[in-house]
């Protein structure tokens, strides 16, 4: 069952529901999910199960399961199986003909897609890459042709080098970092990998949790008006030389053209 990616109210009541009735509930971690269930009154009794302990405990909960028993299966944040512990356990249950209901919720992934405004009629979840840079260039090679956004889960430590391999390797598409989706400091920063590259190289790792959306291959960067409407706001603040130095590096987009569209924008600007 799925339970907040930060902000305790985005459960669902039949979570809470289940979460009061069932039995037992098995954890990533009790002391995380300790929080969600004190905040909503709930005392029904939890035990861990994880990565590292599931061949041991998996044949204790398959016993209850069978004895006709009610587990809810939730992680520290999320939807449990996406990147989380659980499949295991739901591979044994099917396997065993119980049935396992799904209840739906957030999921950090998904809010990333719909907030990033990149085409959602067709993804590919690529989960987090290989930490080290020849398994994850070898692995986003494997993904350049996926013919969808591309949605991956990535940590602030290598999110500058995970960028600058997907620039290298899907090469110049449009994309987005969103970071802390549903909590205090939420961000969604979008623009070229060339542009996001940079700038996280530049600013350093950033604070929080992070994922990133990329665009389908051949997807246009970004339209003339989406450039427009950059330039103007940029160019409030700056020269017509930085500003189009500035836009074009963040759509990808060719200087010289940028350029010629900012001195437009400018020149109108001054005769009105
Ligand atoms: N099962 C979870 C789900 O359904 O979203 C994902 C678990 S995975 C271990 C944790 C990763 O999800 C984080 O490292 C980050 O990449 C992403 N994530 C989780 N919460 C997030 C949030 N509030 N904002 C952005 N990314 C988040």
């Amino acid at each position: 069952m799925a339970t907040p990616i930060g902000n305790l109210r985005d459960i669902t009541l039949r979570a809470l529901d289940i979460l009061t009735a069932a039995d037992l509930i098995i954890c990533e971690d009790t002391r995380v999910t300790r929080k969600l269930l004190t905040r909503y009154g709930i005392t029904t009794k939890s035990i861990s199960y994880n990565d590292h302990n599931a061949q041991r405990v998996l044949p204790g909960l398959m016993r209850r399961l069978n004895d006709g028993e009610s587990l809810a299966l939730v992680s520290d944040a999320g939807t449990p199986l996406i990147s989380d512990p659980g499949f295991k356990l739901v591979e044994a249950a099917t396997a065993a003909e119980i049935p396992v209901f799904p209840i739906p919720g957030a999921n950090a992934a998904l809010a990333g897609l719909v907030a990033s405004g990149l085409p959602t009629d067709s993804f590919f979840f690529a989960g987090f890459l290989p930490p080290k840079q020849g398994g994850r260039r070898g692995r986003l090679a494997e993904l350049a042709g996926v013919p969808g956004s591309l949605v991956f889960y990535e940590s602030p430590g290598r999110l500058a080098a995970s960028l600058a391999d997907m620039r290298d390797i899907l090469g110049d598409r449009l994309a987005v970092v969103a970071r802390e989706i549903t909590k205090l400091h939420e961000e969604v920063m979008r623009g070229s990998l060339v542009y996001l590259a940079d700038n996280y190289a530049k600013q350093g790792a950033p604070r929080g949790e992070i994922v990133i959306v990329v665009a389908p291959p051949g997807e246009q960067i970004a339209s003339d008006e989406d450039v427009q409407i950059a330039l103007s706001v940029a160019l409030e603040k700056m020269s017509v030389r930085d500003a189009s130095a500035a836009v074009s590096m963040q759509f990808g987009r060719p200087r010289r053209e940028v350029y010629a569209m900012a001195l437009e924008i400018s020149r109108e600007g001054s005769a009105s």
